[in-house]
């Protein structure tokens, strides 16, 4: 609708707008001149030459005086009109000049977000402007920016989610195709493989839920004074019986007095329990996982070291990112979704802390571990 105005109708709004204040200036000095200046002029002229309107015999005739105020009208008048063309035409060429640096840089921006709203993703406005005109388009390409990528994101987490979905269901319709067709026996075996099928697409669907919640804002995260070292200990007392079944030892070490951090208890617990599952699906039978928490500067670090698989530098910074993983067909089979450290990630950066991956390479473990403020 908008775009429907007529068109330059801005440039045209400014450059009448001075039009106006040039009428308007200059009629007040023909106002001005018309009521003022006779009497002015009359005055003045007394008092240069000591005579008035006819006064005495060497007084200045009137039909004389008339014909030098009606010269002196005409030539006002006359001047007037030549201010009214210079002004105007200097209103002309500065309005035109000024307001094609403003109306310019604002049409090219209106251009840009119809474009966008079109769907071109990538158009961007000329950034070049006066001031705040400039600062309007910058502004508007950084919005630009923070949308395509949030397109491109929604984009690929669609792609991921369709790709992480096609596997187990290509598996559970053939295992149901087989059953119908009476090619496959119905089996423990095969429940056990449907029913592992349809945990791993709901665990998926439960990831990404978390995930979008995290993302979006939507969890809250509370700040509580809490002692780690008890957090410590309740996540390494609840994955105990899972490290004994697996044969993987789970060693805790904590210094005799640890600060207070602040932090959310459930948030903190998830995040350790997320590092722990993980330690012991990439540490083989044998292998030992050490749980250990030590202030740094500020904050606290939490850290998981197992002497598992490890991860090769060149995967170290992307094993947080949305469905990454080092080894696809390894960790689908050990149920992984790749969302885990996705949402670990997000759930220490909402408590103002970080998290990092280190490892020494393939076979020599891996070492995740955090940061977590201290409390005062
Ligand atoms: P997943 O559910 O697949 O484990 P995560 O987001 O928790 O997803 O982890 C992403 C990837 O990071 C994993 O697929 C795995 O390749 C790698 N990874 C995570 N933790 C470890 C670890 N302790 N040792 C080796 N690799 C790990």
């Amino acid at each position: 609708m908008t775009a429907r105005r007529v068109r330059g109708g801005l440039r045209l709004r400014l450059l009448l707008s001075y039009l106006l204040v040039v009428g308007v200036a200059l009629s007040a000095v023909a106002i001005g001149v018309r009521l003022i200046a006779p009497p002015l002029f009359d005055a003045i002229l007394v008092e240069r030459t000591g005579h008035g309107r006819m006064v005495g015999a060497a007084a200045m005739s009137a039909a004389m005086q008339d014909a030098t105020e009606s010269a002196f009208a005409s030539a006002m008048a006359q001047a007037i009109a030549l201010g009214v063309v210079v002004a105007s035409l200097a209103a002309i060429v500065v309005g035109l000049f000024v307001t094609g640096r403003i109306a310019g840089p604002i049409r090219r921006v209106a251009e840009a977000s119809r474009r966008i709203a079109r769907g071109e993703s990538g158009a961007r406005a000329d950034a070049t402007g006066p001031d705040e005109i400039g600062e309007l388009a910058e502004s508007f390409n950084r919005m630009a920016e923070a949308l395509e990528t949030a397109e491109e994101r929604r984009v690929e987490l669609i792609g991921d989610v369709a790709h992480e979905l096609r596997t187990p269901l290509a598996t559970v319709r053939g295992y149901l195709e087989g059953l119908l067709d009476g090619v496959v026996e119905p089996s423990e075996t095969v429940w056990a493989q449907l029913h592992g099928e349809t945990a791993r697409m709901n665990r998926l669907v439960e990831d990404l839920q978390e995930l979008s919640r995290v993302e979006s804002g939507a969890v809250t995260v509370r700040a509580d004074v809490l002692a780690p070292a008890e957090l410590v200990r309740g996540a390494a007392l609840a994955f105990a019986p899972r490290y004994q079944d697996k044969g993987v030892r789970l060693d805790v070490d904590l210094p005799e007095r640890l600060p207070a951090i602040v932090a959310d208890r459930d948030r903190t617990a998830q995040v350790l329990a997320n590092l722990l599952a993980n330690a012991l699906r990439y540490t083989p039978e044998g292998g030992a996982v050490r749980l250990s928490a030590a202030p740094e500067g500020a904050y606290l670090r939490f850290q998981v070291r197992d002497s598992g698989l490890g991860i090769p530098s060149e995967h170290l910074d992307r094993v947080f990112d949305r469905f990454y993983r080092v080894d696809r067909s390894r960790s689908r089979a050990g149920g992984g979704s790749g969302i885990g450290l996705t949402i670990a990630r997000a759930l220490v950066e909402a408590q103002g802390g970080r998290i990092r991956a280190e490892s020494a390479g393939p076979a020599r473990g891996s070492t995740f571990s955090f940061t977590l403020p201290l409390a005062g």
